[in-house]
């Protein structure tokens, strides 16, 4: 009999199970689990010693399903120790829901035809082709491929693809899953000849486990995936691509908390290939560790169609007249009544959903709030409801005021999107609008048809949160309006300006992507900021460089370390002494730092009271380590939930 260790996909670690024959790592098993059984898998743990052998159960059987890679649970390994999540709970999302069902016909995956269709390339886009392709079968390194939008990063990315296929190994490309969308699969199909194999939170489980096992058997060969499609088994993982690295939703906010892109460097060490971080506005992260020689720099410089970066100008709100509220500056107006003389197209753009993020009572001064959350209901007009952001709670508007019961008192404050566009379609009764946000459009099919309608010119005005800001590329759009410049500018997170910049360098981009020139107008209330400024002047460096330096001086992310404890319950009171009781507990060490507890942001949400500590760690000192035996010494009440966040991207 042999003693193995496995690990199931349940938040746990591993358990000492008896075995007649001696299986390796990556073989799936059938093992008692309490009173049910459940597969596991043989993991490369040693087997623990003190256990007295007679008392260990014995496994069921051994499934005849191919074994898990060795690379995959050293990914899961690492991830698991750098995020301080149970290991069971990261080998869940390596890991199939259904694993007994077998497809009768699976799906088929096509060898991608790496010289199906290729392009002749500009001089500065054969040289970065030339630099990645090097990369190619030379083990391990990062590169950040640098160029503005519509330099071709994709068609470059797409050589270092073709290059991993004629080698026969595996790619995986991981996107924002904003951008996930058909366009970017044609044009991977017109280069390619064939689909890639995608993975994301759409496809269905019949998909799912033909592609799960067609990765393992190596016959997928392109894999494009939101930040989940890191934990697939791949069999020969020879490169990965992370398009739009800087973008913040590789940042996984429930369950497992890790940074996709992050770990995607992991990944890529393990399986010792290369990686290439693609942006046109690289993370502060990304680009110390170019600065520092950690990863290749490779720069496209111009737009590849020649076309020029558009114009930015910037309307000081500051000194407008106090009169009937507007929030289309004459200025906007102007330059929008031109472009709709000249036929082109107009984006507004605004970050905030429904018709104004708050309702206030012009009598009592009541602000309407979420009954769960600490946080105020957003009027949705068109729908006539109130609807909380946070967790989705919905009322009627009301007709009185909730708090003094007068009627005719509640007044609209600031702008969402839906008052945009009621106040776009006054300004300019002839044009055609369209809005677009999460609400109005939530899967790929509705957006081809918005595409198509934009191509054909049915569509003057569009008005519409972030989720027109991503990749999309516009022929006739020559106008970009954004309506609040300032909005992401406020709070106390580490990242504020970082994002604003990239967002919006991202939407201003939209405007005037072909031979004519665009324009773009920003409306702040800061025009001094440095944000602003810089994008003004198209100025990526002084920006860079001026945002390196403060968190240089803060010791902020990346020159030091930050870990989040968020504590919740029901209950404040045990939410708040659980909160001391752990600060109480915490070591005193050189350059690691406790701050709080102190009541989040949102300190109710979803009914629950919120606490939150942050630790601030030096460089080198091994935060996870440290925090593993401080948070060994404390119970946790069963009313209250511990969530730790390393390298935290929300701090609400
Ligand atoms: P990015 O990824 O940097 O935004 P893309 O790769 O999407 O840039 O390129 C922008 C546009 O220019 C695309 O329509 C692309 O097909 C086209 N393009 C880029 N390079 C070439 C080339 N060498 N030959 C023909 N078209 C190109
Ligand atoms: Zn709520």
């Amino acid at each position: 009999m042999q003693q193995i260790s496995v690990l199931f996909p349940t938040p746990l670690g591993c358990y000492d199970y008896m075995c007649s024959e001696e299986l390796s790592p990556g073989t799936f098993v059938l093992a008692p689990f309490g009173r049910k059984k459940m597969m596991g898998v043989v993991w490369d743990r040693a087997p623990n010693t003190h256990l007295d052998k007679s008392k260990i159960k014995e496994i069921f059987e051994v499934l005849p399903y191919q074994s898990l890679p060795l690379e995959t649970i050293s990914f899961v390994n690492w991830v698991s120790a750098y995020t301080l999540a149970p290991l069971g709970a990261v080998l869940k999302m390596a890991l199939l829901t259904e694993f007994d069902k077998e497809s009768k016909k699976p799906l088929a995956f096509n060898v991608p035809n790496p010289k199906y269709k290729t392009l002749s390339f500009s001089d500065s886009q054969l040289a970065a082709v030339e630099q990645i392709s090097d990369q190619i079968s030379n083990g391990f390194s990062v590169s950040l491929l640098d160029g503005v939008t519509g330099s071709g990063k994709t068609e470059v990315y797409f050589e270092a693809i073709a290059k991993a296929i004629e080698q026969g190994g595996q790619t995986l490309v991981l996107l924002p899953e904003i951008t996930l969308t058909t366009a970017w699969l044609e044009r991977f199909e017109k280069r390619f000849g064939t689909k890639p194999a995608l993975w994301h939170s759409g496809v269905t489980q019949k998909q799912r486990r033909d592609t799960w096992q067609a990765i393992l058997k190596g016959e997928a060969k392109v894999i494009v995936g939101a930040r989940s499609a890191l934990f697939l088994p791949y069999e020969k993982l020879d490169l990965i691509i992370v398009d739009e690295e800087h973008d913040q939703s590789f940042k996984q906010e429930d369950g497992v908390l890790y940074q996709a892109r992050d770990m995607a460097v992991v990944r890529a060490k393990i399986a010792n290939c290369p990686i290439v971080l693609a942006s046109a506005t690289p993370s502060i992260e990304t680009y110390c560790n170019v600065l520092q020689g950690k990863y290749y720099h490779i720069e496209l410089l111009e737009r590849f169609s020649g076309a020029v970066l558009p114009d930015i100008r910037l309307v000081d709100m500051r000194q407008k007249e106090k009169g009937p509220v507007r929030f289309i500056s004459p200025e906007l107006q102007k330059l929008i009544e031109e472009n709709l003389q000249k036929k082109e197209q107009t984006l507004l753009f605004l970050n905030r959903r429904g018709y104004a993020p708050l309702m206030l009572c012009r009598s009592c001064g009541e602000r309407i709030k979420c009954p769960h959350c600490a946080a105020f209901l957003v009027e949705h007009k068109k729908r006539n409801i109130l609807q909380c952001h946070h967790c989705g709670y919905i009322r009627r508007i009301p007709k009185e005021c909730p708090t003094c019961g007068q009627a005719e008192t509640l007044v609209a404050c600031g702008p969402g999107v839906e008052r945009i566009h009621e106040e776009a379609a006054s300004l300019f009764p002839t044009a055609k609008l369209c809005m677009v946000t999460s609400d109005t459009l939530n899967n790929p099919k509705e957006f081809s048809v918005l595409l198509e309608k934009i191509k054909n010119n049915e569509i003057d005005i569009l008005i519409g949160t972030q989720i027109l800001a991503k990749g999309h590329h516009f022929s006739n759009l020559t106008l970009v309006g954004v309506i609040d410049a300032d909005m992401g500018l406020s709070g106390g997170d580490l990242r504020a300006g970082e994002r604003t910049f990239q967002l919006l360098h991202q939407v201003t981009g939209r405007a005037g992507r072909e031979q004519k020139k665009g324009t773009a107008v920003l409306q702040t209330y800061v025009p001094e900021n440095l944000v602003i400024q810089s994008l003004q002047n198209n100025d990526r460096q002084t920006f860079m460089e001026q945002e390196i330096m403060t968190r240089e001086m803060l010791q902020m992310p990346p020159f030091g370390q930050l870990a989040a404890m968020i504590l919740s319950g029901k209950n404040e009171q045990s939410v708040v002494d659980t909160a001391k009781k752990i600060v109480a507990s915490a070591p005193f060490l050189e350059g690691f730092d406790v701050l709080g507890p102190t009541p989040a942001p949102i300190a109710l949400l979803r009914g629950k009271f919120r606490y939150r500590l942050l630790i601030k760690a030096q460089k080198d000192v091994k935060m996870q380590n440290i925090l593993t035996c401080w948070m060994n010494k404390v119970i946790i009440p069963s009313n209250v939930s511990l969530r730790i966040d390393i390298n935290p991207y929300s701090f609400f």
